[in-house]
């Protein structure tokens, strides 16, 4: 345990380097508490499902948002997926995670769309552990019947590394979901094992360049290199390609000349709790 909690610190990066200060035993307890804390958390259902746009900066439109979860703790206040994901998915407490991301957000596109509103598409982030589940193609199916979200309002995020790792079980339910209408991203692209012919395997309707190759744009030559070669092979393949992290008007131009225009990222807007989601919806809906 401590061994697996200590990685875990280091996974998390800055933020957690008190573990390092504490000892093992210390380190061990919290893990275990966090795992407890984070069980009853899922039963209570304390979170949140915050909202990031998706914009074509070549039209001024909406194409849609991400769903990013966000645990309201009682006594932490609202924490941020890098504390808990990473323990969700070592537990499996992923799925039912996941399956309350997928059920509150659904529930909510299909709202929004009653109201004639115009949200885009909805893209969930799911974990490997997700896909995997034997029941997962069914859960889908009965979340879509229950919210009444449509199918062509869903892209589903999975990232290249996940992919990679279990390339063929994901391939085969991959190829289910899209013949549900569904879409399929590729998340975090360029970070894991990237190879073309994979990419001409999968059912894959978009890529999402990793934030990492977009933060030093346009001034670093061999990311603006990468970001290049990602939009055209994409456009080659036929595939969709949005930029994630961006946020500058540098940014933003330097994709936009390199032929990207789907963009996410502080530079349009921060990931947002319901009510401002609605209200930034609004604003764009009416312009
Ligand atoms: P991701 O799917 O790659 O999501 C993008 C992350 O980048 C989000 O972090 C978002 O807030 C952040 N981000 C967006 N634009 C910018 C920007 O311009 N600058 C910077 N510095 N950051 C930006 P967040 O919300 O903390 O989520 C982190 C990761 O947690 C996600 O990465 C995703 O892998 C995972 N995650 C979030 N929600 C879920 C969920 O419901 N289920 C699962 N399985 N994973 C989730
Ligand atoms: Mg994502
Ligand atoms: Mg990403
Ligand atoms: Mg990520």
């Amino acid at each position: 345990y401590a061994d697996a909690a200590m990685y875990r610190a280091k996974d998390n990066g800055r933020d957690n380097f008190q573990f390092y200060t504490e000892d093992m035993t210390q380190v061990a307890f919290e893990h275990v508490a966090m795992q407890a804390s984070l069980r009853q958390a899922i039963l209570n259902n304390e979170f949140e499902v915050y909202y990031q746009p998706q914009i074509n900066a070549l039209e001024n439109k909406i194409i849609g948002m991400e769903a990013l979860v966000r645990w309201k703790h009682p006594s932490l206040g609202i924490v941020t997926p890098d504390k808990f994901i990473p323990i969700a998915e070592e537990t499996g407490m992923i799925v039912d995670l996941d399956r309350l991301v997928m059920k509150s957000a659904m529930k909510q596109w299909s709202i929004w769309y009653s109201q004639g509103l115009n949200p885009g598409v909805l893209s969930i982030n799911l974990a490997v552990k997700q896909v995997q589940k034997a029941d997962f193609i069914d859960f889908l199916q009965n979340c879509i019947l229950h919210t009444q979200c449509r199918a062509e309002w869903l892209t589903l995020e999975l990232t290249e590394s996940d992919i990679m790792k279990n390339l063929e079980a994901m391939k085969q339910v991959l190829v289910q979901v899209k013949s549900l209408g569904i879409g399929i991203a590729i998340d975090d692209f360029g970070t894991g094992y990237s190879s073309l012919a994979y990419l001409k395997r999968l059912p894959v309707s978009k890529l999402k360049i990793d934030r990492s190759f977009i933060k030093d744009l346009p001034e670093d030559d061999e990311d603006s290199t990468i970001a290049r070669i990602i939009i055209m092979m994409a456009k080659n393949l036929g595939i969709d390609v949005l930029a994630e992290g961006v946020e500058t008007s540098e940014q933003r131009d330097f994709l936009l000349e390199s032929g990207c225009a789907h963009i996410q990222g502080f530079f349009y807007s921060r990931p947002m709790p319901n009510e401002e989601t609605l209200k930034y919806i609004q604003q764009w809906n009416q312009d």
